[in-house]
């Protein structure tokens, strides 16, 4: 077998493993991934949740520290909404 052909075989291998491992790893993979994202998400939130509470709306002066999550529908239901 010449270089050529052994690094042909190589990386042909060396594919061939990494799809293989990518196959039976992407579940874990995938579930790690979503884990870490839902992860920083819950951190996002907590943080802006908090931030908001403290600071209240810039349009309307809308504070709630304790129902933070109406914060970001309080301008979006057409009933209320006035421009
Ligand atoms: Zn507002």
């Amino acid at each position: 077998m010449d270089k050529l052909e052994y690094y042909k075989q190589y990386y042909q291998n060396n594919k061939d493993k990494r799809k293989e491992y990518n196959m039976t790893h992407a579940e874990s993979i995938a579930k790690g991934s979503k884990k870490r994202s839902r992860n920083n998400r819950d951190k996002l939130i907590e943080y802006l949740n908090k931030w908001k509470g403290n600071k209240g709306c810039e349009v309307c002066g809308y504070k709630d520290n304790t129902k933070p999550w109406r914060f970001d529908t309080h301008h979006i239901d057409p009933s209320t909404k006035n421009g």
